[in-house]
């Protein structure tokens, strides 16, 4: 529902996002039932550590039952499904409510160079299958997922390579380079994933020369900034000024980012300055300019705001409208997890503005440490589930005053 009036500058509300009948159409009271426990479970920090450790513990060791009590609960939350033929189930229930799909293959944590050869595979597999799909017009994946993490640090610390290391660097590049090639050909977009400030030269590298080849007329490559960052605006600014020099398309994901506390504990024991903003207001208004930048940008930045803050995307919403961009602009993007901020995800798509869910999908014991990952090192997890618990509580609430 639009909002009358929504010029408050520094505070605009142009949607009203606490909806919960729109944001939860799509659910029945069973499973806004089941959200209920499993975000009550997630919400309490004590009980999600060794909950989820325990659950990577009972999946890796195919224990009985692990598998199906995960499908049941985490996985049917936040998972599209183990397979691309599940993925479609999911992506046919978004597309009837006007969201697209990034799709995210969810294994990780393998360090050979044939997981990387598989990684590879599974996403051009996710490409063709994303051609296939009007509503599936994004596919991501990491760098890492594609190279070793010795040969990013090394690449990222501007250490001289061995000959091994060089011919490891050829792979990598090549890898990326046919993923980019078959989305070029395919019509889809690939989102690379931003990762750790230690590897993330060397991801820059690889991306940006893509970017370079790849995003004349359209943006075929996407990087990911990560606003929580001091040095990331800039960054973005620069790399804009260059793909601008080159007559190419700058694709970008802004995100805060979600490795604050493996940031700031490495640079402590290291003895560097952390690169981490001091604050959350300062990484918010980097973040907050960082769209406006965008947005003024518009025409040569194909940009996706990808965060649950709903300030940020009610900021971003006015900022389209007094610059007079349409709702449905190509270069505008929304994006929230799949499972999380369904109150801002459908109120966005019921008012005709572009959005997405990322939408993870694997098998079960290779994507249980992603969602491991993601709940553990992500610090805001606990404030963001609160807030999903919260707006549950109050949509089973209004169902049974009716
Ligand atoms: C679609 C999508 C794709 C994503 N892709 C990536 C990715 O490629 N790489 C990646 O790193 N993350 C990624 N993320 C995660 C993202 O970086 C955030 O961790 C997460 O979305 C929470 O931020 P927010 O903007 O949604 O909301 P908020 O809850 O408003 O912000 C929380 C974030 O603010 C920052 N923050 C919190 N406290 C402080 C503090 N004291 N000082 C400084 N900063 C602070 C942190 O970044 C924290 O995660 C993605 C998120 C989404 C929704």
């Amino acid at each position: 529902m639009e909002v009358k009036n929504p010029t408050k500058p520094n505070n605009p509300q142009v949607l009203n996002f606490a909806d919960t009948a729109v944001a939860f159409a799509h659910r029945t009271d069973q499973e806004l039932k089941d959200a209920k426990i499993l975000f009550g479970f997630i919400n309490k920090p004590l009980l999600n550590k060794v909950g989820s450790v325990i659950g990577a513990f009972a999946v890796k060791w195919k224990l009985p039952f692990a598998e199906r009590i995960t499908m049941q609960t985490v996985y049917k939350q936040f998972v599209g499904g183990r397979t691309l033929l599940e993925v479609e189930d999911a992506a046919e229930k978004l597309n009837k409510l006007k969201v697209t799909c990034a799709l995210d293959y969810g294994a990780e944590g393998k360090n050979d160079e044939s997981a990387y050869n598989t990684t590879m595979t599974e996403c051009i597999r996710a490409i063709e299958f994303a051609s296939q799909h009007e509503n599936v017009p994004i596919v991501t994946t990491k760098i890492s997922g594609l190279a070793s993490d010795d040969l990013l640090l090394n690449l990222s610390n501007g250490s001289a390579l061995s000959a091994a290391e060089e011919k490891a660097y050829k792979a990598v590049a090549k890898r990326l380079d046919s993923l980019c090639h078959v989305a070029a050909e395919r019509g889809v977009q690939l989102y690379i994933d931003a990762e750790e400030s230690w590897i993330q030269p060397a991801i820059d590298k690889v991306v940006n020369n893509a970017m370079l080849r790849y995003n004349k007329g359209r943006a075929v490559v996407c990087s990911t900034y990560q606003l929580y960052r001091h040095d990331r605006y800039d960054a973005l600014v620069a790399q804009h000024n260059i793909c601008q020099s080159r007559g190419v398309i700058l694709g970008a994901k802004l995100v805060r980012g979600a490795y604050m506390v493996k940031e700031r504990a490495r640079a402590k024991e290291k003895g560097y300055p952390s690169p981490i903003n001091p604050t959350k207001e300062a990484t918010d208004t980097e973040y907050n300019k960082a769209i406006s930048y965008c947005l003024d940008h518009i025409e040569t930045i194909d940009f996706v705001n990808a965060s649950h803050n709903e300030l940020s995307v009610q900021l971003m919403l006015a900022g389209m409208q007094e610059r007079g961009i349409a709702k449905d602009h190509k270069h505008a993007l929304f994006c929230q997890l799949y499972g999380m901020s369904d109150n801002v995800t459908f109120t966005l798509a019921a008012e005709g503005y572009r959005v997405a869910k990322y939408l993870p999908y694997g098998p079960v014991a290779d994507v249980v440490p992603y969602l491991v990952r993601r709940a553990q090192e992500n610090t805001s997890i606990a404030g963001e589930m609160g807030r999903e618990l919260r707006l549950v509580i109050k949509e089973l609430e209004r169902r049974k005053s009716k």
